[in-house]
């Protein structure tokens, strides 16, 4: 007869939950770097009302994170200790408000939020069509492209503390900056309302065309990456100092700086969390060393080294 496979004991009750937990899960099947260990709980809600119970369930000493698409996050090889919460195919709902605004769920992607508007013939959130990521990651991120950023947009966010409270925040009480925004401690953001202007016709869908075309002729948008690496420092580009200092094509294992935009770093297929990390420091200190300035990233870097 086979031996029972022994299961850790679980950190809290899931009597009632409706969602999917799984032991383990490697990480890289859910990051676009393909990279990354596992999480040592990984939790897929059914929708709003269930992970909210979960939260409710959280003890104190039990870290958690909430990913969208993982599309600005490196995890590290040993994983993610606690609970991941995933939001994407989860928390799905995107409803045209009146007034010009739109409720949108974390995990609805962004490239759905910005077609949804243009339909609808709102202006403003087009450029959210090119940034590969949820909802509730570019509210995280406060992500923006070509001239457009997530927060001017915001009327107000829903969010989940662990305890399962559930608060509402307008967009004046929260400070954000270039991809920073505070949230408050232990704090998770389950939707937002965008307020939207009008938009002209059928322009926002070639607005759409056009920034897809840009994206396409500039980034390697079908390499597995994380988008910018590092967050442009004041008055200048980072991709502009990196190839400036020759950092283009620059590998360290399966990890290499794009040859196409250099603060893009690639996976060439085999490539570790560690790899990716060891060319993110090579570049900080090369760019400290030579120019001073101290690059800072704008992925996020999660998890414990294996
Ligand atoms: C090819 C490519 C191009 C890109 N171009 C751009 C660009 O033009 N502009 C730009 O800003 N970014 C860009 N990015 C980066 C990335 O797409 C954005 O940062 C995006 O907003 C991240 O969303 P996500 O769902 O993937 O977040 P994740 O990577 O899953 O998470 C990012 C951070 O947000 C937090 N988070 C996610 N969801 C929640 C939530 N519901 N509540 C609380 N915290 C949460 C996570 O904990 C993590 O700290 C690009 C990435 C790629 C791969």
């Amino acid at each position: 007869m086979m031996a029972a496979r022994k299961l850790p004991p679980l950190p809290f009750d899931t009597e009632g939950l409706r969602g999917e937990l799984r032991l383990r899960e490697p990480m890289s099947r859910h990051t676009s770097w393909r990279v990354g260990g596992p999480a040592e709980f990984f939790y897929q809600p059914a929708d709003k009302a269930d992970v909210i119970a979960l939260m409710r369930r959280l003890p104190d000493d039990l870290p958690v994170y909430w990913l969208g698409l993982g599309s600005n996050l490196l995890v590290r090889d040993g994983g993610i200790p606690g609970l991941v919460v995933k939001t994407v195919k989860s928390l799905g709902e995107l409803v045209l408000l009146e007034n010009q605004r739109l409720y949108a769920e974390a995990g609805v992607t962004c490239a759905k939020v910005a077609r949804k508007s243009v339909a609808a013939g709102l202006a403003g959130a087009a450029f959210l069509a090119g940034v590969p990521g949820s909802f509730g990651g570019a509210l995280a991120m406060n992500a923006g492209a070509f001239g457009g950023e997530t927060w001017p947009l915001v009327e107000s966010v829903e969010c989940v503390q662990r305890g399962g409270a559930v608060l509402h925040f307008n967009r004046g009480e929260i400070g954000y900056g270039y991809r920073r925004v505070e949230l408050p401690a232990d704090c998770f953001l389950l939707s937002g309302v965008l307020a939207l202007g009008a938009g002209s016709g059928d322009g926002g869908q070639a607005e759409i065309r056009a920034l897809l075309e840009k994206r396409g002729a500039s980034q390697p948008v079908q390499s597995a990456n994380a988008g910018s690496v590092f967050k442009n420092p004041k008055g200048g580009y980072a991709a502009r100092i990196l190839e400036d200092l020759g950092l283009k094509g620059h590998q360290v294992g399966g990890a290499c700086f794009s040859t196409k935009h250099a603060n893009f770093i690639i996976n060439e297929g085999t490539a570790t969390a560690r790899d990716i990390e060891g060319l993110i420091e090579l570049a900080r200190r090369k760019v400290r060393e030579e120019t001073g300035v101290e690059l800072e990233h704008e992925v996020r870097i999660v998890g414990e080294a294996s």
